[in-house]
């Protein structure tokens, strides 16, 4: 069996602020050792529900946050920026189950700890269809592209229940903490967490077989950004035009295409929105 995690930062155990996320933030080093700590929760829970091959994909802004060497040996790791799926680079049809830990809400989550999509600052709202998608959504699509399902998910409460929302009800997941704001959460103990995360993967690879989360196409991406500029940017792109002030947008039925574009258009986003903010 081969497990496939992805991980990302602002929904790991304890980790509420951006000073804990962020590479220049005060408490980030901190944070790469939670971070390390829930995803060898879920490989235990992988190893024990009988996996014989883990791949941990790095899925947190720079991706290279997670400490290799504290990290369960038997698992390899994807570490790096520059990958054009994103969050889910390095799955294929190869894979029994996809794993997501440390997720967090869709941008405007009320109560969603860190909650954004893709980029905190640059984008108001990623869109499908004009319907907002969160990252979780966008990922199991995408690893749906590649038959394979989504059987287990981490994060805050509001994360974990916009799982359930996406791929069904009887999804397991664990909520390592509560938002009570954007930037503040009541928060269970890492020794706490581990336990929940490593039973939870280990009981949702051993359960029934889910189905992989699909979507028929064309599908038609807009990405709402905080800036103008930033949209006129991206409507370079042949194949991407800009459908208001502030929108990009573009379509097509290839969903490795539409993740390509999208990663196409975060490297553009993050260049064009270096402008500082005022007021
Ligand atoms: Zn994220």
């Amino acid at each position: 069996m081969k497990v496939f995690i992805s991980v990302d930062m602002e929904g790991i155990t304890g980790l509420t602020d951006p000073e804990d996320v962020l590479t220049d933030g005060a408490d980030y080093q901190r944070g790469r050792v939670f971070m390390t700590q829930d995803a060898n929760a879920a490989i235990l829970g992988a190893f024990d529900a009988g996996a014989t091959e883990v791949l941990v994909n790095d899925s947190h802004w720079v991706m290279r946050n997670i400490l290799l060497e504290q990290l369960d040996p038997r698992a390899k790791l994807i570490k790096g920026f520059h990958k054009p799926m994103c969050m889910v680079q390095g799955l294929d049809e190869s894979y029994d189950a996809a794993v997501f830990i440390g997720y967090h809400a869709c941008a405007g989550t009320e109560g969603g700890v860190l909650a954004h999509t893709l980029l905190g600052k640059e984008i108001h709202n990623v869109l499908l269809n004009d319907e907002p998608i969160g990252e979780a959504r966008l990922n199991a699509l995408m690893a749906g592209h590649f038959g394979v399902p989504v059987v287990f998910v981490a994060g805050d409460t509001a994360a974990c229940a916009e799982a359930k929302k996406i791929v069904g009800n009887d999804l397991t997941t664990y909520a390592v903490k509560d938002g009570i704001d954007m930037f503040t959460a009541t928060c269970l103990h890492p020794e706490v967490t581990k336990k929940g995360i490593r039973e939870g993967v280990r009981h949702a690879l051993k359960g029934k077989k889910r189905k992989p989360y699909k979507m028929k196409g064309p599908y038609r991406f807009g990405i709402e950004w905080n800036t103008t500029t930033i949209a006129s940017t991206c409507a370079y792109i042949p194949g991407v035009k800009k459908v208001n002030s502030r929108t990009s947008e573009f379509t097509t039925g290839n969903l490795p295409e539409a993740m390509g574009l999208i990663f196409a258009e975060l490297m553009l986003g993050l260049q064009a929105g270096q402008k500082k903010i005022y007021g």
